[in-house]
């Protein structure tokens, strides 16, 4: 009898290799597997308001149609986004989630000699989807958790064909300013496709901060990534978009499979594009929160990060693993970052006050210190 192995190796190396990407633990699974009641997640950057109300009324009436196929074009939905920015519906692509988009961009346009380039520590989807695609890859070292674009620069080479910009970035809530990433995208190579993820956009306060739209027409290719996930508390119905010119559009649509987005995903994401009074309160909400848990944070002797984004970064005494499995005793789901690379760090999103308040007496308790 023969088995499959004989056959040599099931899968090729670069699938061999991949480790899944871990997403923040459900509460579910927490419940069932300590048995704890009530746990908390601050593990997945979500939305801590909940949905954008207007989004819920839709999807709730789209679930009625749900026999039917969605508009495997998207035409409502894209045509929305369009209106909001002022573009024109051919130059908007939607995703299941942004992070569809970032597999779409790394299989429609790198070869086997192609090259992209990230940032080390970044997010983690970039590097995933690569992989999985067997492509190759360059990684520059942040400075002080922040993309080192003028670093960046230096490692393009002719080879490179996609770069990879979070910002703000994740996990490190970090951002690149105007002046920097202005540096950047001057002159670049043509034949170099510059992806800006903006997931957290809405939640960015500082001056300085650039809305990647403004670059609009100054780079030759240029994609700009953003999400219904975060600010419009869409993230359990996967729905994310690029905007970017036709040409590269049309290649993603080419590579997309239809009907990527669900029908009650198209209709929800179509009315929260429009609720701004929930992305404002949720952006000023995130903002003081973000002040609050930081100076919590501070007392207890905790570095932070500094986060343009609605989680903080934050680095502890011991392995960032060991106290992430304390927490979780404690009912406080956070996410800790050895497969980011980063040992003793832990990432924490911003929750409700009462949330935030648990997660610091939590940490307070399992770090030994005092909350005074
Ligand atoms: C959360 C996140 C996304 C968005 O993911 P979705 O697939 O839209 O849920 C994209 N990029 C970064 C950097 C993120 O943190």
């Amino acid at each position: 009898m023969s088995t499959p192995q004989n056959f040599g190796s099931l899968v090729p190396p670069n699938i061999e290799d991949l480790i899944p990407y871990q997403p923040g633990k459900p509460i579910e699974e927490l419940e069932r597997e300590l048995g704890i009641k009530n746990p908390i997640k601050l593990a997945s950057n979500e939305n801590p308001l909940g949905v954008s109300p207007k989004a819920l009324a839709a999807a709730s009436e789209a679930l009625l149609s749900s026999n039917r196929y969605p508009d495997g074009g998207g035409f409502r939905l894209r045509s929305a986004i369009a209106r909001k920015y002022g573009l024109d519906r051919e130059e908007v692509v939607l995703g299941n989630g942004s992070v569809d988009l970032i597999d779409l961009l790394v299989r429609a346009f790198l070869g086997p000699e192609d090259e992209a380039l990230l940032s080390r520590h970044s997010f983690m989807s970039y590097s995933i989807a690569l992989k999985t695609a067997g492509r190759r890859f360059v990684e520059v070292e942040p400075r002080d958790y922040r993309y080192d674009l003028e670093a960046m620069r230096r490692a393009i080479t002719p080879a490179t064909k996609l770069v990879f910009v979070a910002n703000p970035d994740n996990p490190s809530g970090t951002y690149v300013s105007r002046a920097e990433l202005s540096a950047f995208l001057r002159d670049l190579p043509p034949r170099v496709i510059v992806v800006l993820d903006e997931a957290y956009f809405e939640f960015a306060r500082a001056d300085d901060y650039p809305d990647g739209l403004s670059f609009w027409g100054q780079v030759p290719r240029f994609v700009i990534l953003r999400t219904f996930a975060k600010a419009h508390g869409l993230a359990g119905l996967r729905v994310g978009y690029a905007l970017t010119n036709r040409i590269v559009a049309g290649y993603l649509n080419r590579v997309r499979l239809p009907f990527n987005v669900s029908l009650v995903a198209q209709r929800a994401a179509e009315a929260a594009i429009d609720d701004d009074e929930f992305v404002q309160r949720s952006r000023h909400y995130c903002a003081e929160a973000l002040g609050v848990l930081t100076r919590g944070l501070q007392a207890l002797g905790v570095p932070v990060v500094p986060s343009q984004t609605n989680f903080v970064l934050i680095e502890v005494p011991r392995d960032g693993v060991e106290v992430y499995q304390s927490l979780l005793r404690e009912g406080v789901i956070v996410r800790p970052l050895a497969a980011y690379g980063y040992k003793r760090h832990l990432r924490v999103s911003i929750g409700l006050p009462e949330e935030n308040q648990r997660f610091l007496a939590a940490l307070a308790k399992v770090l030994g210190r005092s909350t005074e």
